[in-house]
């Protein structure tokens, strides 16, 4: 049983992050803000794969007014990105944004930082505290490690934020190293109250990336420290967003659509497990509801993970025995396995 960190609640755009909210999955665009047509289309694919915030790339002006035209469009809150240039957050404000990121290493400045916080105070709109290993403040004593680094940068800009009377923050601490970010978000985890974003960035390319974020992410969110996460990988956000719900679903702390269990298959197997599992794995991915399905290639484990899924099979010599809630249902010969299979997952899926 995972026990969350109390942390206070924030609301951006309506999604409440933090306390025992739902941690919410989130991912970030990898068009050009300012191509409006492609960026919104992007945010819709998200949008179905179950991504609950979005953030854009905010480089420059036109892509600080491009936010109006894609915030119309689009259901989930959206979040600007911004590094450098204070005054592209002021515009991303204006043009109706929901929440910032802002990087305390590249806007150090406290009275720019000031400027932000008070346009964002006037329209309630929260601040994430982005730190990020690759750009830390350059001020802070370098021969301290890099994860003590990252809790000053971001306990400096906390404190300015709080000194602003301002307190709709969210923070991030995160590196490529997964011992560094551990150690990062466990050390800011009991210093301040604010809900916690957590990531390991630039985590590269599947099948590494999607690892290196899951062994970040996951004995974080077990320790309860974490209110929303983002897999950042190398390839299409849509992955991202499933791979979020994957670390999520493992933990038991958000379930989203079936869970499929299959057996690695080995020298017992007796009916082909790889082709039923790739198969029936295809077919999942259209229904939404939360469905355990067992395929197991053998007697030894097979009776006890089907029986423990809402439907399974057990796998014998050319043929299956299929279980449904708990209950053996009747054997089926190997050529229907798939079929069967995918009658009662369409049943229930309706019940
Ligand atoms: Fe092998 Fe049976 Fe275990 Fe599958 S369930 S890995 S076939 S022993």
């Amino acid at each position: 049983m995972i026990t969350r960190r109390n942390s206070k609640i924030i609301q951006i755009g309506g999604v409440a992050i933090g306390g025992n909210a739902p941690i919410v999955v989130q991912s970030m665009t990898k068009t050009d803000t300012r191509n409006t047509k492609a960026t919104i289309l992007q945010i819709k694919e998200l949008e179905e794969a179950g991504c609950e915030l979005v953030r854009v790339a905010v480089p420059d002006k036109q892509a600080a007014a491009a936010i109006r035209c894609i915030r119309n469009d689009i259901s989930i809150p959206l979040i600007a990105d911004i590094h450098f240039d204070y005054r592209l957050a002021l515009d991303a404000i204006d043009s109706g944004v929901d929440g910032l990121r802002i990087n305390p290493g590249n806007i150090g400045d406290p009275e720019k930082i000031t400027t932000v916080v008070k346009a964002a105070k006037a329209k309630q709109i929260p601040i994430r505290i982005g730190v990020n290993a690759g750009s830390l403040p350059s001020d802070i004593d370098p021969d301290l490690p890099v994860a003590e680094r990252m809790v000053s940068a971001a306990l400096r800009e906390i404190n300015l934020l709080q000194e602003l009377d301002f307190d709709l923050i969210k923070i991030s601490l995160k590196a490529f190293d997964v011992p560094t970010t551990i150690e990062s978000y466990q050390r800011i985890a009991t210093m301040v109250p604010y809900p916690l974003h957590v990531g390991i960035t630039e985590a590269g390319v599947p099948p590494a990336g999607l690892i290196r974020s899951t062994a970040g992410i996951a004995p974080l969110l077990y320790q309860g420290i974490g209110d929303t996460i983002r897999v950042s990988l190398t390839g299409s956000p849509v992955e991202e967003v499933k791979a979020a719900y994957e670390i999520l679903k493992s933990l038991n702390l958000r379930s989203r659509g079936p869970v499929l269990i299959s057996c690695p298959t080995c020298g017992r197997t007796e009916i082909d497990v790889v082709r039923i599992t790739e198969e029936v794995n295809k077919r999942l991915s259209s229904y939404q509801k939360d469905i355990k399905v067992a395929v197991m290639g053998c007697a030894v484990n097979g009776p006890g993970e089907a029986r423990d899924a809402d439907i399974g099979i057990a796998g014998g010599k050319g043929k299956a025995l299929l279980f449904k809630h708990g209950q053996k249902i009747r054997s089926i010969s190997e050529d229907s396995i798939i079929p069967e299979l995918i009658k009662e997952i369409e049943y229930l899926s309706r019940e």
